[in-house]
């Protein structure tokens, strides 16, 4: 792979007029700028000191200049003389990149590049604000994330660098590997910060410090606003029937835990599956009982972040993402109501041109991916999602979730009954309640379980019975009386498509 010095460099050399670092890490970023300018003199804008000498750091003008005005006094001395060979940082320039005038003088610095002028601009922006009017001078670069052996690199120089004779430090060759796997996903900068804030917790770095990690970088990924890392506490048992889907969890989880061998067996790297179906039937669940079963972390993607106001932003955002998850793999990325990002594809109006390029850069990802990314995707109307992201190559296996069966409806009754009042469960008519149940939801059950506990206990009775629930199943709508002509729709949908169902 390109490292990020290496795709700079050649971005200098094929005179793209802006160069977009899409990092927060200006130490890093700095270092990066110097070991690419060889002959070329570099200046720096920022909103703090006006404009600097970027090696010396020297302010070049007693005045602080904000970058509009700067901006244009170039332009009226003269580009060639001012850029000619030269590279121009700019740093805080969001709240500019909304700005028409900037924009505007931006583009004719761009236009100017692409002619004759041998200048580069970079920004250097934790976030990407791209203006439509500068779109195509931009190229985006992302932030590297370090590969296992090069974190366990990180983490032992980290370690010697602060030792001393008093203090020695050092870990383990098991504790180091699972650190390394931890930080994955993570920039040099987030891990050294995260390893000095457990270092000054703890004063060493021990198993303990390995959840410290996990909870930082929760937090790290949250705050890259598109990823969420959700903690998994689901397991097999949890799930009340969908015994089809989850026989092939375990089998696509002896392949995933075990990539290496798999590969070297001839197996393909599974690619992820699709679960359709009505709302409040364990879709969500399954999506979190696979992560765990496959012992990797659940990321999941908020579409609606995703989506962008500015023009290139949302497929930056997606870019970012995949890397993310393709850092942190082996991982499940998990794809929530997959409908509402898609929709409305190739209908050709103007909102609808972001989403089918999102959709095109996602599709391609899909089909070509070879890293272990699974992708759950999941999603009430699948009559609503574009046809090619059904085909066969795109996911392993599509699944269709259903109301549950009357036996299905029994198993969620007892896991939601012994969660809740596990020594009462004995005494219960299961039976009874499931006969009462036909058109409920997993969820509706979950619902009527919580109700009839509430019951119990206000009505001042000292364990559950099943009079209780039955109660709170008459005072409940089923899912199927609420939704019932867009149910039998959706399952007459799935029959014909011949989707697997879930379910025995
Ligand atoms: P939505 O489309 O509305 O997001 P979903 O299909 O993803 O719904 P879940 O979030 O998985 O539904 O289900 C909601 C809750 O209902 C679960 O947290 C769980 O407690 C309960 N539930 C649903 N189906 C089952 C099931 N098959 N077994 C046990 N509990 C279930």
């Amino acid at each position: 792979m390109e490292t990020m010095r290496e795709k700079f460099t050649n971005y200098i050399d094929a005179g793209v007029p802006v160069i977009y670092i899409n990092s927060y890490e200006e130490s890093k970023t700095d270092e990066l700028i110097r070991s690419c300018l060889h002959s070329r003199r570099a200046f720096e804008w920022n909103e703090a000191f006006g404009i600097l000498d970027f090696k010396t750091r020297e302010r070049q003008s007693s005045e602080y200049l904000p970058l509009t005005d700067y901006l244009q006094e170039i332009i009226n001395s003269g580009l060639e003389d001012e850029l000619s060979q030269k590279l121009l940082v700019l740093k805080d320039v969001k709240p500019y990149l909304e700005d028409a005038r900037t924009v505007a003088l931006l583009k004719h610095i761009c236009i100017r590049i692409t002619q004759d002028l041998d200048a580069v601009i970079v920004i250097v922006s934790s976030t990407v604000t791209i203006p439509a009017e500068l779109e195509k001078f931009i190229t985006i670069l992302e932030p590297e994330y370090p590969n296992e052996s090069e974190i366990s690199a990180q983490v032992k120089d980290f370690l010697s660098e602060n030792s001393t004779e008093d203090n020695p430090l050092s870990v383990g060759d098991d504790l180091l590997e699972e650190m390394s796997l931890a930080f994955k996903g993570l920039t040099y900068f987030e891990i050294r910060n995260i390893l000095q804030l457990a270092l000054a917790t703890s004063g060493e770095l021990t198993q303990d410090a390995l959840k410290f990690v996990f909870t930082q970088k929760q937090q790290v990924i949250k705050k890259s606003g598109i990823l969420e890392m959700i903690p998994l506490k689901e397991r097999p048992d949890d799930i009340g029937g969908l015994e089809n889907l989850k026989a092939w969890v375990h089998k696509k989880a002896k392949v995933f835990k075990n990539i290496n061998k798999a590969a070297a067996f001839g197996v393909d790297m599974p690619k992820g599956m699709l679960i359709a179906g009505v709302p409040g039937c364990g879709k969500s669940l399954s999506a979190k009982v696979t992560a765990s079963l496959f012992e990797v972390p659940l990321l999941r993607l908020d579409m609606g972040k995703i989506l962008g106001k500015y023009v290139g932003e949302s497929e930056a955002n997606m870019r970012k993402a995949i890397m993310l998850a393709e850092a942190i793999a082996p991982c499940v990325l998990w794809i929530d109501e997959l409908e509402k990002a898609f929709a409305g594809i190739g209908s050709g109006t103007e909102g609808n041109e972001v989403t089918t390029r999102l959709f095109g850069s996602f599709l391609t990802w899909m089909q070509e991916k070879t890293s272990p990314v699974f992708v759950i995707a999941t999603a009430n109307d699948i009559t609503r999602l574009p046809p090619e992201l059904l085909r066969k190559g795109r996911f392993d296996e599509i699944f269709y979730v259903g109301l549950p069966n009357p036996n299905e409806r029994k198993k969620i009754f007892e896991i939601h009954i012994a969660k809740r009042r596990a020594a009462d469960l004995g005494g219960i008519d299961i039976q009874k309640l499931v006969e009462k149940t036909d058109g409920y939801s997993g969820s509706d059950i979950e619902g009527v379980v919580k109700d009839g506990v509430e019951n119990a206990f206000t009505g001042g009775k000292d364990k559950l019975s099943t009079d209780e629930i039955l109660k709170a199943i008459e005072e409940t709508h089923s899912l199927k009386e609420i939704m019932k002509d867009s149910i039998d729709k959706l399952s007459k949908e799935y029959k014909e498509r011949k989707f697997k169902n879930a379910s025995l």
